[in-house]
């Protein structure tokens, strides 16, 4: 096994160890947060906690006007970067899609204007910093802009290098936040979307187009870089020392995965690479049946062990969506149920997992997983 292998498995067998709990039954779960259940784990946080969504409504009427607008303003960012990159993965992008990518690049271009509009007067200097930064994001918003539509729909380097200008404007985006005396939450910021293997913070849209599949309604799958993930996680360790893999916020219906995790998702996705051995599939299974979990969360709450379970139910044609065929499917699958799941922490297991078993969803199926 080469180093690397022997480092992720260490890696693999402590995060395995440990999945945040459900806690209060509020919007933030985790797969994820490792832990005590063993003594090297002595010190994982015992759930994720931080409190996600807008915080309540405090300071002035004129403040909270204020905040509305940049929420607003947010939205109309974020859906015009998200359509431009779900146009891009359509397979078969009609006229009209070109069309709406050229809304969408019109809507960035744009920023600055709608910027003036509604924000340019913040209720207090304390904004001031805020203002400054997000006039900053809009000329980033503006340069990656000026592609042409239809470069971005049909060339995925087109298309990285315009969100190149767009990740620069959403990494101000989040520095004008910092700024502000009440930030929001960090993870519900506009992010480029783009179908590729790249590193930078980034809407997924083939995972996204994955979760939606799975769920039959809406949903988003986030994939972020190293500092980034550092930075969202910290208020979630509980000073721990495991390390978490990904969280799903059900309120807001989105996935939030590790950079680690997107990388092997992304190279099934857009590298064509399959696993070559059991430690490799080992680990692939691991961050498979980890988008699997938190996707599922969106559909069957807090209760991890029951997650879980669906879950390995579900993993084969989640597998399949990302690009792995059947029998390499059944593998990863059969693989999680009998070399992962036994080690899992209490929490993620229960006896009602099984063939026929109250979990088993379609107990009148023979295969299992
Ligand atoms: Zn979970």
């Amino acid at each position: 096994m080469t180093a690397r292998g022997c480092v992720l498995l260490v890696l693999l067998a402590i995060v395995l160890g440990g999945c945040g709990g459900d806690g209060d039954g509020s919007a933030t779960q985790g797969r994820d947060a490792p832990r005590a259940d063993a003594p090297e784990r002595a010190h994982a946080p015992e759930r994720l906690r931080e409190a996600r969504g807008v915080p309540a409504v405090r300071g002035s009427a004129a403040e909270q006007r204020w905040r509305n607008a940049l929420l607003d303003f947010h939205r109309e960012l974020g859906r015009a970067l998200r359509r431009i990159g779900s146009a891009h993965a359509d397979d078969d992008p009609s006229e009209r899609t070109v069309e709406r990518v050229e809304e969408a690049l019109e809507t960035l271009r744009t920023c600055g204007d709608d910027l003036r509009e509604t924000l340019a007067r913040p209720p207090d200097a304390r904004h001031r910093r805020t203002v400054q930064l997000l006039q900053q994001a809009c000329r980033a918003f503006r340069a990656g802009a000026e592609a042409d539509a239809r470069a971005l729909v049909a060339d995925t380097e087109a298309l990285v290098s315009a969100a190149r200008r767009w990740s620069e404007g959403t990494a101000l985006l989040a520095q004008a936040n910092r700024a502000l005396p009440r930030p929001l939450p960090i993870d519900a910021l506009p992010l480029p979307s783009v179908g590729a293997a790249v590193s930078f913070s980034r809407v997924e849209p083939e995972l996204t187009r994955a979760a939606r599949e799975v769920l039959g309604r809406d949903a988003e799958a986030r994939c972020w870089s190293e500092p980034d993930w550092k930075r969202l996680v910290a208020g979630q360790q509980d000073g721990g020392e495991g390390v978490i893999w990904a969280y799903a916020v059900i309120h807001t219906s989105t996935v939030h995965l590790s950079p680690w995790v997107c990388d092997d998702l992304n190279a099934l996705l857009y590298g064509g690479a399959r696993p070559d051995d059991d430690d490799e599939l080992l680990l692939l299974a691991a961050s498979v049946q980890t988008f699997a979990h938190e996707v599922l969360h969106l559909a069957e709450g807090s209760n991890e062990a029951v997650v879980e379970c669906v879950a390995i139910q579900r993993v084969r044609p989640i597998a399949e969506l990302l690009g792995l065929d059947e029998e390499e499917g059944a593998r990863l699958a059969e693989a999680y149920w009998e070399e992962i799941y036994p080690d899992m922490p209490a929490e993620y297991r229960s006896d009602a997992c099984r063939p026929g078993g109250p979990l088993d969803r379609e107990p009148e199926r023979d295969e299992w997983p």
